[in-house]
């Protein structure tokens, strides 16, 4: 299956283990990069680096074959993609105990690892999806309209129209009063035609939901139909397109991906700067991993904000899933802390099961003078 949406990430962080331990596998298969031997080679190397550690593991005999199975399903699994796979990564989850496995074929290659734990390890994917944002694309002229959705670096024909719009009036072919009719008719024909235009963007944007909307209008119509436009939708306008109707899908992708990675830059810089912002005023944020963990130990954080790749060991309570960064004992309820690999990667955990958001900077940014990690509140206890 290809990974597509937040809501594959959701399955994946409200899937239940039942105190089971779950594996968490991620592949870079980037054949642009890599030959298949090179993938081969690190697909061997993963899982025999991660059967040592489930032999290593102080686990139930049941727990440790569950997690032995997994590995051997990602081994076969992993065989069979390099064979005939698509995609620049691959990642998989797998409980075998409780028959929980799912593959996903991903856009961009992941840092290879395995993950052995009790929840699975989604960071990955949350980053991947933070670099895209569905777009749809309109290509506008003064009979046609063709609509296409561009969402993880693949395009898809969506619909096209042909109206029924004569030509414009060659100057100074008509004169008078019969020219200004036809003038008037001709553009009554236009804005129907915009009209039916835009009601479909409507439509389609219900079965094919995006966030920005690309679009190029030939001969300056921008301004008529962006009229004809629902002001949610005018909103969403972040690009004029050079592209035009019959211009090639594989030529529209190209320039629809160039324009989306600068302006998912300008966005990261733009979330960067406003926390700054906020923190130099002393508002709802916060900064640095040791106060991001403890406003989100809280449930203080409405966004959090991290440098992409940022990774720290750290502790975490088993009783409460209070996050510590090197309370050996729970301070509330004194039991013994359990180590977490990555407790950036527990926060991001936490911050999406209450249904807050995560922004990944790409490094190096501002975001590095203040710890890679902060937060936006929602307000201060
Ligand atoms: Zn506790």
């Amino acid at each position: 299956m290809k990974f597509q949406s937040r809501s594959q990430i959701e399955a994946l962080t409200k899937f239940n283990s039942q105190g089971d331990l779950v594996t968490s596998f991620f592949l870079d298969t980037d054949k642009g990069r890599l030959n298949r031997k090179e993938i081969q080679l690190a697909l061997k190397n993963l899982l025999s680096g991660a059967k040592a550690q489930v032999e290593a593991l102080d686990a139930s005999r049941e727990r440790i074959e569950s997690l032995e199975r997994d590995l051997a399903l990602i081994g076969d699994h992993g065989a069979k993609m390099l064979a005939g796979g698509s995609g620049d990564g691959l990642a998989v989850f797998s409980c075998s105990r409780r028959n929980f496995w799912q593959a996903l074929e991903l856009p961009h290659g992941p840092r290879n690892r395995v993950i052995i734990d009790s929840t699975f390890y989604v960071r990955p994917l949350d980053a991947i999806l933070d670099k895209y944002s569905p777009i749809c694309v309109l290509l506008l002229s003064r009979r046609e309209a063709r609509w296409y959705h561009v969402s993880m670096s693949e395009i898809e024909a969506l619909d096209e129209i042909k109206s029924d719009v004569p030509p414009r009036v060659r100057e100074g072919g008509f004169e008078g009063n019969e020219s200004k009719k036809i003038e008037r008719h001709l553009d009554s024909r236009l804005q129907d035609h915009f009209k039916k235009t835009a009601q479909k963007t409507v439509d389609l944007g219900k079965k094919h939901p995006f966030e920005w909307l690309f679009i190029n209008y030939e001969d300056n119509h921008g301004a008529d139909f962006e009229g004809h436009l629902h002001s949610y939708l005018r909103e969403k306008i972040k690009a004029r397109l050079h592209a035009h109707v019959s211009t090639p899908p594989a030529k529209v992708l190209q320039e629809v991906l160039e324009i989306e990675a600068r302006l998912k830059k300008a966005e990261e810089e733009e979330t960067v700067h406003k926390l700054v912002a906020e923190l130099e005023r002393g508002g709802l944020a916060a900064s640095g991993l040791r106060d991001t963990v403890h406003r989100l130990n809280q449930f203080e954080v409405q966004s959090l904000v991290v440098s992409h790749n940022f990774s720290k060991p750290g502790r975490i309570c088993p009783t409460h899933k209070i996050l510590y960064l090197d309370e050996l004992q729970c301070p509330i309820c004194d039991k013994k802390t359990d180590i977490v690999q990555d407790i950036v990667d527990e926060a991001i955990e936490t911050v999406l099961k209450r249904n807050g958001t995560v922004k990944h900077i790409t490094p190096p940014s501002k975001l590095d003078h203040y710890g890679q990690i902060g937060a936006f509140l929602k307000y201060k206890a």
